[in-house]
């Protein structure tokens, strides 16, 4: 059983969040005439044909460390090579330098397809996506003449530095020293750690983004600035020169994702490796949230593909496996296993729970492109709040189902689920980082909570709500047996989202250990009633899809994803609600016994 690129679901996800009437606009005049069917089509062979049967080989194989030398899984190589020949790399990047200049919804999509065939290897390409985006919101004219046209191409690759040891989720106790030379270049030593492809052997060189603070730089997060820094000094023209002095000193042995080396990097071994200032000095952290947008939905969306290959692996299973006989099963062999009532409900879930955060990361990738394409300047700030809103759900919510759904998919295997050879397994241990890097999930509530709530006086958020609301209310309407009960469950989780809400907002300045305490909860509420309500307009779009006589397919797949999910996901807003509400005191108030 290998992965195979849902791309008829994918297409119609799309066309819900907005692809349709993009076209009609002229918003997404460049996926007009079969552009994103094309595209999709071609990204699924090679997630299927090239990426997948490497990702059992990877998590085998690992990245063994050997004087400072990461060696890559067999076969790694050549896909990567032929992957930026291809001209993958380049989907979403800026025509200036070298790339296609293609909406984020449309590489949201491939990307999933790249994370699902193989998580570890497209965490290299994510990363370098962020560099790029940097430089080219940040970087001096050149420095992007230097670096980006090779970034883009694939040639070289891009990393971000942020980690320490005593800074993790609170950036603001980072320690890595740059220290200016006087000819428009900084000295940096210091030791990052947790460095994702921080070093490998997939390109002739490696461009290392990295936080770090100016000798008189003030105290906490006002006083960081991101640096390029290179593992090869790069000539005038282009051409490499001396190798700069940074270096990976050990990789990490980790849970999952092995074929993607965790590096220690240490900057300045030998004096100080040389670094190059992006943006200004001191506002580096502002130059890093550019592209944590981004990086964040990319995360969100990893969530999203590993969810969907365990769904297609336990679908598999639960065909071939036979045990004990199903209700009304009139047969005298055993039953397949998919014929038993609770292993449907355990693949509904995972499937309804995939479509949700799918819908979601997309309609994340949407509202990016309106805040870069649209004319109107008031329409685009509209559309970065709204996405600005979405990234934590996005990113939080979809990793968590990743996860859960991962784990159900070890649950529908049974006990093949639980050793290695079938492949369940690697999707739950895969899954597992998800949720921690990349701003852990309990960083994202907070920043939901704190930040994003506020937007415009609570504005965006309401006007979110109201559109879900319109969502909840036309699924009521629906001529399908069993959906006006589902619009009337979606509706009260719109109530209960709408009221802890406004209890957020007021709560935070009065008593933020309150409100925080329910931060998650409330993240989590955000996402039941958020992806309900884009299942209901893809149920809503299916349903006049089969009505005009197109066949059951991805169509029915979404009115059937939608009921289950109100029904069993959405359902839990109220508890939830509550949890936000009420839950603060059973908390705040715990007694933890120290640990001896
Ligand atoms: C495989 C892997 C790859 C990674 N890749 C990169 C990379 O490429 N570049 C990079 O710079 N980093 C990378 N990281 C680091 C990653 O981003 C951090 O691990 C993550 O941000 C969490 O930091 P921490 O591990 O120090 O945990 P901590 O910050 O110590 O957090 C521990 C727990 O405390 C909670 N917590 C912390 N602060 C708060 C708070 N203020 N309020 C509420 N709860 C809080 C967290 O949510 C978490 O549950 C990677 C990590 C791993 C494991």
């Amino acid at each position: 059983m290998t992965y195979r690129a849902p791309v008829a679901d994918m297409l119609f996800a799309m066309r819900s969040v907005g692809m349709d009437e993009g076209i009609a606009s002229g918003l997404y005049a460049d996926l007009a005439d079969g552009m994103a069917e094309s595209v999709l089509e071609e990204a699924g062979k090679f997630a299927n044909d090239r990426l997948a049967p490497l990702n059992k080989i990877g998590d085998r194989h690992g990245t063994p460390f050997k004087d400072g030398v990461v060696t890559s899984p067999p076969g790694w190589r050549e896909a990567y090579q032929d992957w930026a020949q291809a001209g993958w790399n380049s989907l979403p990047a800026d025509p200036a330098f070298g790339g296609q200049g293609l909406p984020l919804l449309l590489n949201a999509a491939c990307s999933e397809m790249w994370n699902a065939a193989n998580m570890a290897f497209a965490l290299n390409p994510m990363l370098s996506g962020g560099a790029i985006e940097a430089l080219l919101a940040h970087g001096s004219a050149e420095l992007q003449n230097l670096y980006l046209a090779k970034i883009i191409a694939g040639e070289w690759t891009g990393t971000m530095n942020l980690t320490e040891p005593q800074a993790g989720s609170d950036l603001a106790a980072l320690r890595t020293k740059a220290v200016p030379q006087g000819d428009g270049t900084y000295r940096i030593t210091g030791q990052k750690i947790y460095i994702t492809y921080g070093e490998h052997e997939l390109t002739e060189n490696i461009v290392h983004l990295v936080l770090a603070r100016l000798p008189d730089a003030p105290a906490g997060t006002r006083g960081i600035s991101l640096f390029l820094v290179p593992k090869f000094l790069v000539n005038a023209d282009g051409s490499l020169g001396a190798r700069n002095d940074v270096r990976c000193s050990g990789i990490e042995h980790k849970l999952g994702i092995h074929a993607s080396p965790t590096c220690t990097m240490i900057f300045g071994d030998e004096g100080g490796a040389t670094g190059w200032l992006i943006g200004q000095e001191n506002k580096g952290l502002a130059c890093m949230f550019t592209m944590m947008n981004n990086a964040r939905l990319n995360v969100g969306l990893q969530g999203v593909a590993i969810a969907d290959r365990a769904y297609q692996h336990a679908l598999w299973y639960a065909q071939e496996r036979r045990q004990g006989k199903a209700p009304g099963s009139q047969s005298s062999e055993m039953s397949p296993i998919i014929e038993h009532p609770d292993v449907k409900r355990m693949l509904m879930e995972m499937r309804s729970k995939t479509a949700a955060a799918r819908a979601i990361c997309y309609a994340t990738a949407n509202a990016l492109d309106r805040a870069h394409r649209l004319e109107d300047a008031g329409e685009r700030k509209a559309a970065h709040e709204e996405a600005s809103l979405l990234i934590p759900v996005a990113k939080a919510f979809s990793t968590d189902i990743g996860v859960e759904v991962a784990s159900l998919g070890v649950q529908v295997h049974g006990g093949m689920g639980f050793v290695e050879e079938t492949g369940a397994a690697q999707y739950l241990r895969d899954a597992r980082i998800a949720p921690i890097y990349e701003g852990t999930n309990g960083i994202q509530a907070i920043d939901l909570a704190t930040r994003k709530l506020p937007t415009a006086d609570g504005a965006t958020v309401r006007n979110a709500i109201a559109k879900y609301r319109h969502a909840a209310e036309a699924l009521s309407t629906l001529n399908e047996p069993g959906f006006a009960r589902a619009g009337a469950i979606l509706t009260e989780a719109v109530d209960a989202l709408d009221r802890s809400t406004e209890w957020m907002l007021k709560t935070l300045p009065q008593s933020p250990a309150d409100a925080l305490a329910g931060a998650t909860p409330y993240l989590r509420l955000y996402g039941v009633t958020a992806g309900g309500a884009y299942l209901a307009r893809s149920a809503l779009a299916a349903r006049v899809a089969l009505a005009a006589g197109a066949s059951d397919g991805a169509y029915g797949r979404a009115l059937r994803d939608c009921r289950f999910f109100v029904e069993n996901m959405s359902v839990a807003a109220r508890g939830l609600e509550t949890s936000i509400v009420e839950g603060a005191e059973a908390i705040n108030g715990a007694f933890l016994e120290a640990a001896e």
